[in-house]
């Protein structure tokens, strides 16, 4: 019967039969890998945390008539110290989730794992707004791989260099400048501070993300933009971010 080593990240698990799970990975190719930890709810079952989402983990998956089966685990980063903190957990579940929705469709986009595994590696000691900032730059990034690169510097429509404009396009990704577009349902305000910010996190490194120091008034702006971005593209139900706007909203609404 066939075997095959993978190593991936776990992004969620659901309940199978009464002691199974079903886990679903991001592979290290950038697909999505689901996969039975078989009698893994059972009391001090042999996978203990090491089908925990957000867990790094080298597996050897045995290759079944329907599901594939894990029949070896072993962690490489567990993240522990984001499941044990509420805000970070939450941050986390964003990338969970969205990496959950775009990676079903097995583009082999590999260096969305990479973006994966520093996001997540950033959120181990992260805290505060850095969290937010880090949801961010990975919801930028991860669209950039999906194969939707915002453009922040000239016009979507005609070219034209869009220096103060603020009139961002979701269906084409861009800003509009004065004489294009129109004032359709798919144009949001991006201000111009957010979409400096934009622009910075999407040429930073996720490690360097922490210390940008962006204020947490401009993240939220530019996080409101990205949000509405991913939902625009992304033809499936994202909860985990649904929630986390939730939240965002809520401080901001409770700062002012
Ligand atoms: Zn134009």
């Amino acid at each position: 019967m066939p075997s095959h080593h993978v190593r991936a990240l776990s992004l969620k698990k659901t309940k199978l039969g009464e002691t199974d799970l079903i886990v679903t990975f991001l592979a290290s190719d950038g697909c999505q890998v689901r996969a039975v930890a078989k009698g893994a709810r059972k009391p001090g079952s042999r996978f203990g945390g090491r089908v925990e989402p957000f867990t790094v983990a080298d597996m050897l998956l045995h290759t079944g008539r329907s599901l594939e089966t894990i029949t070896e685990a072993e962690i490489v980063t567990s993240h522990a110290a984001i499941r044990s903190d509420y805000d970070r957990a939450q941050a986390a579940s964003v990338i969970a989730d969205v990496l959950d929705k775009i990676s079903v469709e097995c583009q082999m986009e590999d260096r969305l794992f990479g973006l994966a595994c520093a996001t997540l590696d950033a959120f181990d000691t992260a805290e505060g707004d850095t969290l937010l900032a880090l949801v961010v730059a990975f919801l930028l990034k991860s669209m950039a791989m999906h194969g939707y690169r915002p453009q922040f510097d000239a016009c979507v429509e005609c070219g034209a260099a869009a220096a103060g404009e603020t009139r961002f396009a979701l269906e084409l990704g861009g800003l509009y400048c004065e004489g294009c577009g129109g004032t359709g349902p798919d144009i949001v305000y991006l201000s111009p501070d957010a979409r400096t910010a934009l622009r910075v996190l999407m040429g930073a490194k996720m490690a360097d993300v922490p210390g940008l120091g962006i204020p947490r008034d401009v993240l939220t702006d530019a996080f409101g933009v990205m949000r509405a971005f991913v939902v625009y593209h992304v033809p499936a139900r994202l909860k985990a971010l649904a929630l986390y706007a939730a939240e965002v909203m809520r401080d901001a609404a409770g700062s002012r």
